[in-house]
């Protein structure tokens, strides 16, 4: 059945992902502080609305996909945000990767508002937001879950639910930092490989298929050319750009810090982050951490 959705954020993630939902035949009403992003969408056949608020009147479900904390909080609050729009019955859907305290504070104002909120940050990159293959991490009520399964069904094909509201934050933030450190081994295992002679192309042929097999290998080898639908292969375009890693990174510290957890891998990933973004690659992928490693960098 289609539905009435309001959709805020049309980056490298939300624009496939609205574009999914159109396909799927819903009524998507678009809004982005970035014309170019708002055009690609509208041309598929989406409404475009003025500001968050304007997506939000009249739909039954407001989506967001949105870089950060910060940017989330910007379109939920004050006079032209999505709270401001919203109705008794609507359904927010935050699947921006943030803060899961955030995620809640803005479920409060969401349910102050006598709407309701789910949690849905994903996985799978801009590869899977396009083939609709993500894995999305649903904090939130079950029922409500159940209710807007149809969407995220058109999204995404790993669809779990992680608990109460902010949980898929949190599994999300998790997730990420195994991501994250694995991306940083396999560079420098990389390196290390090529310093001292190996092929990369050998390199990979034997770690893909021994105990060095891992998704920032297969997917990100950090040496051009060895695997040819790399961001390596393709100038390190994202992809998931340095700079969301280093934010994610910072969320997940920042949540361990609140239980005293001692989190040594990440916070020395967090730093080869940081200096590679400080280098000038923080809006290419990840994977140009590496980077940081070749001879003369
Ligand atoms: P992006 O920067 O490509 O897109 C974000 C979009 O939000 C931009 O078009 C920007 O103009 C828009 N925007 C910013 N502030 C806004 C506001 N106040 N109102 C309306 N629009 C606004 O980012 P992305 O790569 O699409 O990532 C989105 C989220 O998904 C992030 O939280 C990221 O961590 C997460 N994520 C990204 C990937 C990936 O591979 N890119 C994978 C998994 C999760």
């Amino acid at each position: 059945m289609s539905k009435k959705v309001g959709f805020i954020g049309l980056g490298t993630m939300g624009g496939p992902m609205a574009t999914n939902l159109i396909k799927a035949g819903h009524d998507l009403t678009i809004y982005d502080i970035n014309g170019e992003a708002v055009e690609a969408i509208a041309s598929l056949g989406a409404k475009v609305a003025g500001s968050a608020r304007e997506a939000t009147e009249g739909v039954e479900v407001v989506i967001c996909m949105l870089p950060a904390s910060q940017h989330v909080v910007a379109a939920a609050n004050g006079p032209d945000g999505f709270i401001a729009g919203l109705r008794s019955g609507t359904t927010v859907i935050d699947m921006s990767t943030i803060d899961p305290d955030t995620t809640r504070k803005v479920a409060e104002a969401v349910t102050a508002a006598g709407a309701r909120m789910l949690d849905g940050p994903v996985s799978g990159g801009s590869a899977g937001a396009i083939s609709a293959t993500l894995t999305i991490m649903v904090g939130g009520d079950a029922d409500l879950l159940e209710a807007q399964y149809d969407l995220l069904s058109a999204m995404g094909t790993n669809i779990i639910h992680c608990g109460s509201i902010g949980m898929g934050e949190t599994v999300k933030l998790a997730n990420n930092l195994v991501a994250a450190v694995a991306m940083v081994g396999v560079a420098e295992a990389f390196a290390l490989g090529v310093a001292k002679g190996a092929d990369p192309q050998v390199m990979f042929d034997v770690m893909s298929k021994s105990s060095g097999n891992c998704w920032p290998l297969e997917t990100r080898c950090p040496v051009p050319g060895v695997v040819a639908d790399s961001p390596a292969s393709h100038g390190f375009a994202p992809g998931f750009m340095t700079d969301l890693m280093y934010k994610d990174l910072g969320l997940a510290l920042a949540a361990g810090s609140e239980v005293k957890l001692p989190m040594t891998m990440a916070a020395v990933a967090r730093e080869m982050y940081a200096a590679a973004s400080r280098q000038g690659y923080g809006r290419l992928d990840f994977s140009a951490v590496a980077k940081l490693l070749e001879p003369g960098a």
